[in-house]
């Protein structure tokens, strides 16, 4: 099976990436993500989607016009002096980009964000409402609106200054061995992140846990252990000698003793500067992102006892005991490098330096719900340094992150209740369907798959789980307690209900209708192994989907997202899942050899792509999200076709339906970077910038005669260069 891998291939699956790492961090002891708060509301996605805003040329927001059903197509916003066959990004876009700022408080801006800060307006609303409810004490509603009012009460937060952490802080203070220190190490386990559903391989804790389907027996939950420990997105920052990354190492030392400095702390440059050094060896035990993004290396199953003789070093009867897994006997270790040098370090680095390293993390952990100062000294490193951001959002913003991380599916229920109308999920999941069709025809007609695969993928198709909206089933929050006032806590709280929530699913039935996203996010997911798709109501709306305009757009836009999802359980990572979600390769060595030999010309494509003269995009690091950007295209285009049965769609301001249906394309992935935010992304992010996720159109063939490209003009590939692996 090893041999069939595709390697390294990027095993990312959301369509829009979640998290890089650490952004700010929005939950305690939950893990640091500033970029991209988990829910993206807010933050705006980090990656590019971003379908456009049809509307005229958009100055800084504040008011975000999306599409309207006198526009359809933001015409204004296109630069038709560009022609489409040299950069069909700027032609869709260009003049939209030219007049647009960024926000300042946002290291990138576009469709996508728009679209979210329009779904966080309507999600604070909804929670403004809530917290006006006087609802019943141990309600949803009542919970929502306590979360929120009690991280707006920034005058009682002042006013509590470092207290609320004191507790934890006394308990780090008084580790005195090393069964003390494994204990506090696996004490701070949480549910936080995602090998390949939701992918989120950050974590801020020494590891993180992720409670999914096995490998192995897809009719049971085995609990996988992912690295963590780093306060910077990823071992490259500790690890790379430019210049460059080597002035972010000195920044991050500077932060460091300057969060120790405000918590009276002694030695704090001393300190920072063995912080660091910790984190730099715990860094070079990690895997690399290519290898953590490796289903077949990361599927380690390891019984419990061999931690101790595999990974010698850490008491791992503590670690296990103060992270409630010690009852379970076997685990799915996913980077075996780390936690034998993690347990290794735990051994052989002095305690005093452990404990130094604790007591920052706990401090930096709980930094979004501490002082103004902690919160200032917190930006000024992630938002500023690693982002480029100028300006810290709003503490309204940060609120609706904070209740929506602690009570995203509540909140949800709230949202498609009034935002996501029967009629509309109606007409989704007719699009849904339409594109099945069309994938199956593209199965039907691929000429390097053999019969025998074919017969598998088309199986595979047949009980496809597609989720429109939201989940069939609601999560329930009757567990989790929310104290009035207790900021903290409550993010505490919530991130220890949900890792618990997450334990109890050991040793019980699989859930296939599990949600990985909430339903007020635009984004949308491929769970491989559960042979299911997540289409969030949030994605479902203008400029991606809108009832008011022409459908051949909403195949452009939206269509594309389904036809992307759809061929992720089909694209070599799909191939490692059977229909059942069994990690066993159902292609034949021919077929992979021939999607290899496509992808291989499809990694030199992307890899000619060059942001800044000193960095290109990885095409290897971003194949598997091209390759599903090209299916997803061709997939939504064929589907466009089969709609109107042979006819043409009509002529929207003299543009034909072909034109309308790629411009609309486009123009979803409208989006603009600061520096080191673009620079950040292409390091660690497996989808390739917007830029060249809109040129993905000169992969097919319509694309040519629909602009009139020519050979010459700089996207032009001739008729054997264009990959076309679905
Ligand atoms: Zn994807």
């Amino acid at each position: 099976m090893a041999s069939l891998a595709l390697n390294p291939v990027s095993r990312e699956h959301p369509w829009l990436l979640l998290h890089t790492g650490p952004g700010v961090p929005i939950v305690v002891a939950m893990k640091a993500r500033f970029l991209i708060p988990l829910l993206a509301l807010t933050a705006g996605l980090i990656t590019s989607c971003a379908r456009a805003p049809q509307t005229a040329t958009m100055a800084p927001p504040p008011a975000p016009r999306l599409a309207s059903a006198a526009t359809g197509i933001d015409l204004s916003g296109m630069d038709t002096s560009v022609l489409p066959g040299d950069d069909f990004f700027a032609f869709a876009n260009g003049t939209w980009i030219k007049n647009t700022e960024i926000p300042a408080d946002r290291s990138a801006y576009g469709a996508g964000a728009i679209l979210s800060e329009l779904t966080a307006k309507r999600v604070s609303e909804l929670i403004g409402e809530a917290a006006r409810s006087q609802a019943a004490e141990g309600s949803e509603t009542r919970k929502i609106g306590d979360t929120y009012t009690a991280f707006m009460d920034e005058a009682a937060i002042e006013a509590k200054g470092l207290t609320p952490l004191e507790p934890s802080l006394r308990q780090i203070a008084a580790i005195s061995n090393p069964g003390e220190l494994a204990q506090a190490l696996g004490s701070s386990l949480r549910a936080d992140v995602d090998a390949f559903n939701a992918t989120d391989l950050y974590t801020p804790n020494i590891f993180g846990l992720w409670v999914a389907q096995d490998l192995n027996n897809p009719n049971r939950y085995s609990p996988f252990l992912l690295q963590g420990g780093l306060g910077m997105p990823d071992r490259d920052y500790y690890l790379d000698p430019s210049p460059r990354m080597a002035g972010i190492r000195a920044r991050y030392q500077e932060h460091i003793a300057a969060v120790l400095k405000l918590s009276g702390s002694a030695d704090p440059e001393g300190k920072a500067s063995r912080i660091l050094e910790l984190e730099r060896l715990i860094a070079q035990t990690h895997a690399t992102r290519d290898d953590s993004g490796d289903i077949l290396k990361g599927n380690n199953h390891w019984k419990r006892e061999d931690f101790e003789k595999q990974a010698p070093g850490m008491n791992w009867q503590a670690f296990f005991l103060a992270s409630r897994l010690e009852k379970q006997d076997e685990f799915v270790v996913w980077q075996p490098s780390a936690v034998i040098g993690v347990a290794a370090l735990a051994g052989n680095q002095p305690l005093s330096t452990w404990k130094d390293y604790l007591h920052f993390r706990a401090i930096e952990n709980a930094s979004t719900f501490l002082s103004k100062a902690y919160v200032d000294e917190q930006f000024a490193f992630y938002g500023k340094v690693l982002s480029g951001t100028p300006k810290l959002r709003d503490r309204w913003k940060r609120a609706i992150d904070v209740t929506d991380e602690a009570l995203g599916e509540a909140i949800g229920k709230l949202y498609v209740a009034r935002y996501f109308p029967p009629t509309e999920k109606a007409r989704a999941e007719a699009m849904v369907r339409n594109q099945i069709v069309a994938f199956g025809h593209r199965i039907d007609q691929l000429a390097w798959m053999t019969p025998e695969t074919k017969a598998r993928a088309k199986a595979k198709l047949a009980i496809l789980k597609v989720g429109v909206g939201y989940p069939d089933k609601w999560r329930d929050y009757s567990g989790l307690e929310v104290i009035k006032g207790d900021a903290l806590g409550n993010a505490q709280r919530a991130s220890l209900f949900e890792y618990k929530e997450r334990l109890k699913k050991l040793g019980g039935p699989v859930d296939r209708g599990e949600w990985v996203m909430n339903p007020q996010l635009v984004n949308a997911v491929n769970l491989p192994a559960m042979n299911a798709l997540n289409f969030p109501a949030a994605i479902l709306q203008p400029p991606y989907f809108d009832s008011d305009r022409p459908e051949v757009m909403d195949y452009g836009a939206a269509g594309s997202i389904i036809g992307h999802e759809i061929s992720h359980s089909f694209d070599d990572q799909g191939a490692l899942f059977d229909e059942t979600g069994r990690l066993e390769n159902w292609w034949t060595k021919e077929d992979f050899a021939h999607f290899a030999a496509s992808a291989e010309r499809l990694v030199k494509q992307y890899s000619a792509y060059r942001p800044f003269p000193d960095l290109s995009v990885n095409g290897r690091l971003t194949l598997g999200e091209n390759i599903a950007d090209v299916a997803g295209l061709a997939v939504a285009y064929d589907a466009y076709r089969l709609s109107l049965g042979g006819k043409e769609a009509p002529p929207f301001h003299g543009l034909t339906g072909d034109q309308q249906f790629f411009v609309s394309f486009a123009q979803g992935w409208r989006q603009k970077f600061r520096e080191p935010a673009l620079r950040q992304r292409v390091v660690v992010d497996s989808h390739a910038p917007a830029e060249y996720r809109a040129d993905t159109v000169r992969n097919l063939d319509a694309w040519y005669p629909a602009f009139d490209v020519k050979p010459g003009q700089k996207l032009y590939l001739a008729q054997a260069d264009r990959v076309q692996i679905w």
